[in-house]
């Protein structure tokens, strides 16, 4: 596999990370996961404007412009012949010294990007999934996708071994999103999710997701909800760039619906698939 570390393409044995680079030491670092659909990526600017969000908020400086990062993703993407997968990128606030507070301007951001091949969930994508409530114990700024992410790591391991796919985060019984993915729930034909706040991550897929919504003429309310209100949800799913759109048929031991995938939830896998084809052809 070839990647990309500050610019220089290497094979993966050969790239290695500095002792103290801030991203192992404190997490200090923001990344993104961004989709390729064959041969092509899909919400690409919509992704890099979200991680210059993330750099930002946490005064972080980019190493490189977002049009040179772009070019260089393209090329990585066509040296490892990647077709269907993502890529994952990564910057920290570099390599000195161990101390929390920010290194002198000397140092600069360190980044890479590799592709990754996650399986594509298509059983879960069909049959649904169940998930298991999980207090959520993130820190109050959840909007900016940063490499600390040791809530979401425990809430993710407790969920698998309770024999669930995905956490269901709450706080007080506040629905937020799950571990890795956004969380809704439909109801009478509209769609529910948390606002995109501090408290969550305003997903890539979750704000395609409101423009189908809107396009279709389904209504989307960005309202949060309580655990207490589940049972009188209609169907309920979660998304991601690596997951797309998958049913939930289950919390906790909890049935949502009629228990299987339902009518909305498939429309709207159907009319994903169809933005994905849409944004090949442009
Ligand atoms: N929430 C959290 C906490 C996540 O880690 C992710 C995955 N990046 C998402 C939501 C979904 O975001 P996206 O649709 O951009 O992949």
């Amino acid at each position: 596999m070839i990647i990309l570390q500050n610019g220089v393409f290497k094979e993966r044995e050969e790239a290695y990370l500095d002792l103290d680079d801030r991203g192992c030491q404190f997490g200090d670092g923001v990344y993104e996961v961004v989709g390729v659909y064959e041969g092509a990526f899909f919400t690409l600017d919509e992704h890099l404007e979200r991680l210059e969000r993330s750099s930002r908020e946490i005064r972080l400086v980019l190493p490189l412009s977002i049009e040179e990062l772009k070019q260089s993703l393209s090329e990585l993407a066509e040296k490892n012949g990647l077709e269907n997968g993502s890529v994952y990128i990564q910057v920290t606030r570099g390599a000195c010294a161990r101390n929390h507070a920010f290194p002198d301007s000397s140092v600069r951001a360190e980044w890479l990007a590799y592709p990754m091949n996650p399986r594509k969930p298509s059983l879960e994508q069909l049959h649904g999934v169940g998930l298991k409530t999980s207090e959520d114990m993130r820190w109050l700024r959840c909007d900016i996708k940063s490499l600390n992410l040791l809530g979401n790591v425990m809430a993710k391991q407790e969920a698998l071994e309770n024999g669930c796919y995905e956490a269901l985060l709450h706080r007080n019984g506040m629905i937020t999103e799950g571990a890795s993915t956004n969380f809704y729930v439909i109801k009478d034909g509209a769609v529910y999710t948390h606002p995109a706040n501090n408290l969550i991550l305003n997903g890539i897929t979750r704000m395609k997701i409101k423009e189908i919504c809107n396009n279709e003429n389904i209504p989307f309310y960005e309202q949060p909800f309580q655990l207490g209100n589940l049972k009188e949800a209609d169907e309920a799913f979660i998304t991601s760039t690596t997951i797309e759109i998958v049913p939930v048929k289950l919390v906790d031991h909890q049935i949502i619906g009629s228990g299987v995938p339902g009518s909305l939830t498939r429309k709207l896998q159907e009319l994903f698939k169809q933005e994905i084809q849409k944004e090949k052809s442009v």
